[in-house]
């Protein structure tokens, strides 16, 4: 099987190429960080700290079905696809993320979807922690403003602002880069990929013909 591992800060339009990218060459798309809001939601729903959190992992089902090429989550038996893309899952998928067991939780579905597909897996540490030996890591990444006007385009609750949804990309990059365990980070061998001021279509031509070029060694 193929695995490409896409890394980067939110609205660095990961998922936005990925999903085009992996149409065109008939890969299957994930989006790992609907996992985690999907746990944040559930959080949020039941008023848990994370502390119960913990404790409730194992009332948590959460798995991913592919509809026309198209991800949707699953929770407990409900598709909460559109459910986890408010700012408020998004904060809280940024704190959930941070707790060891949270992904230790979700570490072997993200790995079993890739031992059994053709992928392109987005997230904030698949070069690094969940596919090290991916064919092919990419570290995607843009300035904050134009990632924070690229979100605030795709909000699905009204009433946001730009300033605030730069300030939530300012603290969910800081969370990110700085909590304990899998820490956005470059992995040592991932091509670095700044698409500031790129069209989509760029950059996804840029990443196909990098995926073209892969020799599967197995
Ligand atoms: O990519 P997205 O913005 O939907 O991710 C939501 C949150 O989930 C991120 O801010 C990050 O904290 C967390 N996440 C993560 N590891 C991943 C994917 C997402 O920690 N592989």
């Amino acid at each position: 099987m193929i695995n490409v591992a896409i890394d980067g800060p939110a609205g660095a339009g990961k998922s936005s190429i990925a999903k085009a990218t992996a149409a065109e060459i008939g890969f299957i798309y994930v989006d790992t960080g609907a996992l985690y809001r999907s746990v944040a939601l559930f959080a949020l729903e039941n008023g848990l700290d994370s502390d119960d959190l913990v404790k409730s992992l194992d009332k948590i089902n959460v798995s991913l079905e592919f509809i026309d090429g198209s991800q949707h989550v699953i929770l407990n038996g409900a598709d909460v696809s559109d459910k986890i893309r408010t700012a408020e899952v998004s904060m809280n998928a940024s704190k959930v993320s941070a707790i060891p067991a949270v992904r230790e939780f979700l570490f072997g579905l993200q790995k079993k979807i890739a031992a059994e597909n053709n992928i392109i897996m987005d997230g904030r540490d698949i070069g690094t922690v969940v596919l090290p030996d991916a064919d092919l890591k990419v570290f995607l990444t843009a300035s904050a403003e134009e990632r924070a006007n690229r979100r605030f385009k795709e909000m699905t609750d009204s009433g946001v602002t730009y300033e605030q949804v730069l300030e939530d990309i300012k603290q969910r990059d800081y969370n990110d880069m700085h909590r304990d365990i899998s820490p956005l980070k470059q992995a040592e061998d991932a091509v670095l990929l700044d698409t500031t001021g790129m069209t989509v279509e760029e950059v996804k031509n840029k990443l196909k013909d990098m995926i073209l070029e892969i020799k599967p060694e197995k």
